[in-house]
């Protein structure tokens, strides 16, 4: 609205679904109980949700009313015509795959496409694509510019790779051992950062030159364009859609999670242009997923992905969106909380080691955060830190990860400002209190992934 600061929620709510208080108390008592690990939480001990924007999405009464007018056709379904118009639309890529999760299409396509040899290059792979190029044996390598490795450097566009870089790997390593070039948009693992137009343009270019394939992990391509759009000049008057298509223009296929930017709790698709591709991968598809046109998914699920696809373009829901994600970095900030900045569209990620600095490494200030905000009012996030990528020298000592952040990710339409003036509340009291933070000792831990299942003891 214009004239006023306030960025009211673009939508009233209909249907309400309880959220349990707890006491300081019970809080210590159900985090003793899952070994100090929010993941191992039952989720209504939670009171702000705030481990992942992935499949947390609220639907929209449209979606709901779509889901009644699901087709359960095995084939040719009514709303697969539906789901594969509108990606067609979006996209223009001539071949839509649908596959049950984000994961599944990248199974198919970087399974097919990588093996013994072969390397994928990216701004920064998402970790399910780079165990998916590490499990066919190919390698990732990860290439974002200089300024997105520091949390503290301001960039309009933190998520863009390095174009140089990327024409020396294509040159040294050949470019027929090049399986493809993954521009993650907005770049997740890399604090939801945006990739600008002019970045694509560059990537696609030197891709071509080298005749390399160019596919878009393109999961948040929604909030990515809004970034290009007030950020990037000579965009101001193009549509957010526009600005999609514009960007899918420069690629040879894309893979999506609609668990993100397609508003739905569960889905995913895979696009591409080439015929001869297009053949082997739906045969994967069939093998591995479901018939050509339903993928894994039920004609209920298709029908509200073709929905939210083209309510996440709203440009009422991308301002609320974006402006609500800044409000609440902003507000941390002035608090004096270290975050990863600029904001970007999906998350706040702070900076824990900043915040905690008596906290050796070796006993996680981020998990101790994750903690501490747990005790103090309920909210649950997540450590993208050395307890998800730490490694071990062979003395068992800690190899640390570059950062240790974490992450509150913000579930599309489900929380309003009174929530996330709460989460800010709690955090005048992390800020108080954090010279009295205590770290954490590992007890239990898997050798793959321990961050889902690990065991701590606290010293609090
Ligand atoms: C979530 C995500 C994926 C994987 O999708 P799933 O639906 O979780 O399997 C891939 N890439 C990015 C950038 C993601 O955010």
């Amino acid at each position: 609205m214009e004239g006023f600061k306030t960025i009211i929620e673009p939508f009233k709510i209909k249907m309400v679904e309880p959220i349990k208080l707890s006491t300081k108390e019970e809080r210590k008592q159900y985090l003793k109980e899952a070994y100090f690990n929010p993941f191992l939480l039952e989720s209504d001990k939670v009171l702000i949700d705030l481990l992942t924007d992935s499949g947390t999405s609220a639907m929209s009464a449209n979606q709901w009313a779509g889901i009644m007018q699901g087709d359960e056709s095995y084939a040719g379904a009514r709303s697969w015509i539906r789901m594969r118009d509108t990606i067609m639309d979006l996209t223009g890529f001539k071949h839509i795959l649908p596959t049950h999760q984000g994961r599944a299409a990248e199974r198919i396509l970087y399974g097919y496409l990588g093996g013994k040899g072969k390397t994928f290059i990216s701004n920064t792979l998402f970790d399910t694509t780079r165990a998916n190029i590490e499990f066919s044996g190919s390698e990732g390598i990860d290439i974002p510019i200089e300024e997105g490795k520091h949390p503290e450097v301001l960039h309009p566009f933190k998520g863009n790779m390095d174009v140089k870089k990327l024409e020396e790997i294509i040159t040294e390593k050949g470019s027929d051992n090049i399986a493809g070039v993954i521009l993650t948009v907005t770049n997740n693992s890399g604090g939801g950062q945006p990739v600008s137009m002019e970045n694509a343009k560059a990537v696609s270019e030197i891709c071509k030159k080298h005749h390399v394939k160019l596919y878009l992990d393109c999961c948040r391509i929604a909030e990515n364009s809004y970034f290009v759009k007030h950020r990037e000049s000579g965009f101001e008057s193009t549509s957010y859609k526009e600005i999609a298509q514009q960007m899918f223009s420069l690629c040879d296929g894309a893979i999506m999670s609609a668990k993100k930017d397609a508003l739905v709790n569960m889905g995913g698709f895979l696009a591409i242009n080439d015929d001869e591709l297009n053949e082997k991968l739906q045969n994967l598809l069939i093998i591995t997923e479901g018939f050509a046109t339903y993928g894994g998914l039920s004609g209920r699920d298709m029908e509200a992905i073709a929905i939210g696809l083209n309510e996440v373009f709203e440009p009422d829901y991308l301002q609320y969106r974006i402006r609500s994600t800044a409000y609440l970095g902003d507000r941390l900030e002035k608090i004096g909380i270290p975050i990863m900045r600029p904001t970007g569209g999906h998350a706040v990620y702070i900076d824990a080691k900043a915040l905690y600095p008596q906290i050796p490494l070796d006993e996680y200030p981020g998990q101790a955060l994750v903690c501490n905000l747990y005790l103090e009012g309920g909210i649950r996030a997540v450590e993208i830190g050395s307890v998800m990528f730490g490694k071990y020298n062979k003395h068992h000592q800690l190899i640390p990860a570059s950062m240790e952040l974490v992450r509150l990710a913000i579930p599309r339409r489900v929380y309003t400002q009174s929530h996330m003036d709460f989460v800010i509340e709690v955090f005048e009291k992390i800020w108080q209190h954090k010279d009295k933070a205590q770290g954490l000792k590992i007890t239990y831990e898997q050798p793959f992934l321990r961050h889902f299942t690990a065991h701590f003891e606290s010293f609090i």
